[in-house]
């Protein structure tokens, strides 16, 4: 017979005893006569094992013993508490009993296999847990004797659930961010805010030409992205002069190879203030430049006649007083044209004939213009035509020829050809204002449809 027990000593420490005692002697009825009994001190001992309990019991890490069948022979209170069913122990129970090498099974083999060739095994591991669900252990185990293969084993367990979870969202996250990148329609470059290139998809490298696959520049610093692009399309990704500018976007539009017009915007990636990056993007706006260089085309011209309409001819008026104003000796002049009795065209032959003989007209004060004179329609049958660089005689003279022209030139319509004349009104282009002008140059057209038709007036020539 044998006990452990706890003892007070005459010091009034506490020990623990392991009491032995054993018959040596018995009486012809089997009753004891002398014993012999020993009392070993064995408080080092158990204070060790309640150490290494407790040591176990307070590790956050699941610990299990194992022996070469695995049988589970020791389990810390982690362990079970994890993988023990409800009221149980894991203690005892063989390993594959348990539900957590659901997916693992197959790999224990291969497991143990690794372990008895290298004394020792640390890998990511994911396992059910008593509740059937899946979690992710940093396992470490090891053979408690190296050098025989059916040695117990020790497997510690941390379980990194979180962070996998947190590692699994993040790439998930950056397989999302790729697949946005690869069908955003443009080119996308982000950069971290040491200026390393984290981000950047194919739209990017074919906008801006640069032959290479976007991995490759992944990775690449600013600097070693702007020796690739050469100082022109450098000079396309704007760069703050410091991080710590209150900038908070730049766009630019540029003109990029085989003509096409690349719109790039600047943005700073920032969080609470800080700043953690920047990212341009870059789209092919070629034909919306297309499209609105066609409807400020259309917007400006007169459908009938394709001449620019009054507002558009006006503007260049304007431009050309600006441009007298800074070069005086440059002298241009106003013709304002107005056909002759053109109701009558209209009253003759009808609204479609009319329209015939403005395109006509059109045409002819169209041929006439030299290099750099304006044409343009008012209204109506009313147009004018600003003389670039001329002095009044040499428009004058101008003036006379398209008159001439006009008059011998009739209009060969639906209705057979119909002849015209024009009266023109001629006056200098100076001053600021371009409403006095136009006065001029009307007041002179009035004279001349006042004096017969068919004939030019020149504005201050004669009292009006
Ligand atoms: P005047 O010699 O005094 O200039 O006489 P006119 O008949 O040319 O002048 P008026 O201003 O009396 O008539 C101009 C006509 O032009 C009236 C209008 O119906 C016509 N007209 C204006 N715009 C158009 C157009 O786009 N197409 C056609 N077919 N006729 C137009
Ligand atoms: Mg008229
Ligand atoms: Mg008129």
């Amino acid at each position: 017979m044998a006990g452990d027990f706890r003892l007070q000593t005459a010091s009034g420490r506490w020990i623990w005893i392991h009491a032995r005692g054993s018959v040596v002697e018995a009486d012809a009825q089997g009753r004891p006569r002398r014993l012999v009994g020993t009392f070993t001190d064995i408080t080092e001992s158990v204070t060790a094992t309640q150490l290494r309990r407790a040591l176990l019991d307070h590790s956050a890490a699941a610990i299990a013993m194992l022996d070469a069948r695995l049988d589970i022979l020791e389990a810390n209170s982690r362990a079970e508490e994890i993988f023990a069913p409800p009221a149980t122990s894991i203690a005892g129970l063989n390993l594959v009993a348990l539900p957590l090498h659901e997916d693992q099974a197959r790999f224990i083999p291969q497991h143990y296999a690794t372990l008895r060739a290298s004394g020792q095994l640390n890998m990511e591991l994911p396992l059910r847990d008593n509740r059937h669900r899946m979690r992710w252990f940093d396992a470490h185990a090891v053979m408690l004797d190296p050098e025989d293969p059916d040695s117990d084993t020790v497997w510690t367990l941390v379980d990194i659930s979180d962070k996998h979870r947190t590692r699994m969202a993040l790439a998930t996250e950056r397989l999302r961010l790729k697949t946005v990148l690869e069908r955003f329609p443009g080119g996308v470059l982000m950069e971290d805010q040491d200026g390393v290139i984290t981000s950047v998809n194919r739209g990017l490298c074919e906008l801006l030409d640069i032959p290479v696959s976007p991995d490759e520049l992944i990775g690449l610093t600013h600097e070693a992205l702007c020796q690739r692009l050469g100082t022109e399309r450098t000079a396309w990704l704007h760069r703050p002069d410091s991080d710590r500018t209150a900038e908070k976007r730049a766009t630019v539009e540029v003109e990029g190879a085989r003509g096409h017009t690349l719109e790039i915007d600047w943005l700073p990636i920032e969080h609470d203030g800080r700043r953690l990056g920047r990212v341009w993007l870059v789209r092919d706006v070629t034909e919306r430049k297309t499209r609105e260089r066609r409807l400020a085309e259309l917007a400006a011209t007169d459908p009938l006649t394709g001449l620019p309409n009054r507002r558009s001819f006006l503007a260049y008026l304007d431009a050309a007083l600006e441009e007298g104003q800074r070069e005086p000796t440059r002298r241009n002049a106003l013709l304002m044209i107005d056909i002759d009795h053109f109701k009558r065209v209209n009253d003759t032959h009808g609204h479609p004939v009319g329209d015939e003989v403005l395109q006509h007209a059109a045409r002819l004060i169209r041929g006439s213009l030299r290099q750099h004179d304006r044409a343009g329609r008012l209204g109506g049958e009313e147009f004018a035509v600003l003389l670039d660089d001329v002095g009044l005689d040499t428009a004058l003279a101008l003036a006379e020829r398209l008159r001439h022209t006009v008059a011998a030139k009739p209009a060969a319509t639906v209705a057979g050809a119909v002849s015209l004349t024009i009266s023109l009104g001629l006056c200098a282009v100076s001053g600021r204002n371009p409403a006095r002008v136009l006065a001029d140059a009307d007041a002179a057209l009035y004279r001349a449809k006042r004096s017969g038709r068919d004939q030019v007036c020149v504005a201050g020539s004669t009292v009006e």
